[in-house]
């Protein structure tokens, strides 16, 4: 029978998270990212555990059919491979840095300069794009190091909060691409394994889905029951039902978490009480 072969990192930022999708995807794994390998018992999948700078090239290979990676990952290895899904988590993004106390206006500044980065595909590709010549210096880690041990004039490299950078007396100039863990595939597939992967692409969808949303419920006073109806935008209509007490409704929907703050204040001033917000665990999208 087709079974599906999955990679995903071995130890890092992406490992814990992608696992974690998998279960609640209803793929349970005897508990193994310490082997290099292991077999779901519900679904016909198996799991290898890599180092992400490896996934992009097996799954171009057809060693493995998927893999999650970093969006920015994918980009450097520019491999013959499908990004199929984002998953939203492991958000970085990917930026030039120079020492602190250097000028700097625009890119053309970096004319000449030389560049440490990891990411040496990416960052030819944006400077190629704008025109911009510079020395791109290839290092495998401690990039941020560079500057301050005369190396480099400038860094290129993933950034989250930025308190690497400073600690190492740097500054961001330019943001170079976004990134998110996204799901790989290759592209040839046989007729078996789409359908496994459109099974698991279902399932992936409705986790997140429902980690995006709230199910709310409130209690309405009829007089402004459509103005209540109005601010939530719900997946269709929202359920009303009368309540026991007379002038009143009670009201269910689905809210996203993005507008939830937003919508809740509204709904206060509308007069909603007894306003309940609950966890969704999976959502059918
Ligand atoms: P490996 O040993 O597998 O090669 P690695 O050291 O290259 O691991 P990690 O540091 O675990 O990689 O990061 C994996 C991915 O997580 C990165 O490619 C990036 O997409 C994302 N990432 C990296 N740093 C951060 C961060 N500080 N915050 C959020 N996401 C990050
Ligand atoms: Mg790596």
């Amino acid at each position: 029978m087709e079974k599906l072969r999955v990679a995903i990192q071995k130890s890092g930022r992406l490992s814990d998270k992608s696992l974690e999708l998998l279960k609640e995807a209803g793929i349970s794994l005897n508990n193994g990212s310490r082997k290099l390998r292991s077999v779901a018992q519900s679904f016909p999948l198996e799991v290898i555990y890599l180092r992400d700078d490896d996934i992009p090239q097996y799954v171009e290979d057809g060693v493995a059919q998927i893999g999650i990676v970093g969006e920015n990952e994918y980009a450097e290895k520019n491999c013959a491979v499908d990004l199929v899904e984002r998953l939203g988590y492991s958000r970085c993004r990917l930026s030039i840095a120079i020492p602190k106390g250097g000028s700097y206006d625009n890119l053309k500044d970096l004319n000449g300069k030389r560049i440490a980065t990891s990411y040496p595909v990416i960052l030819e590709k944006y400077l190629g794009e704008r025109g911009i010549k510079s020395d791109v210096h290839v290092l495998s880690g401690s990039v941020e190091l560079a500057p301050s041990i005369g190396i480099a004039d400038a860094i290129f490299d993933i950034v989250s909060s930025g308190s690497t950078l400073i600690s190492n007396g740097l500054k961001e100039v330019e943001t170079v691409m976004h990134s998110e863990a996204v799901i790989i595939s290759n592209r040839n597939l046989k007729e078996g394994e789409k359908a496994l992967l459109a099974d698991l692409l279902f399932r992936i969808r409705s986790v997140l889905a429902a980690s995006n949303n709230k199910y709310i419920l409130l209690n309405a006073p009829n007089h402004n029951l459509q103005k209540i109806i109005d601010v939530i935008p719900g997946m269709k209509s929202p359920t009303i039902m009368p309540l026991a007490q007379e002038g009143w409704s009670s009201v269910h929907s689905v809210l996203s978490e993005k507008t939830f703050w937003a919508v809740i204040g509204q709904l206060r001033e509308l007069g909603a009480q007894g306003i309940l917000v609950i966890p969704i665990e999976k959502m059918i999208v």
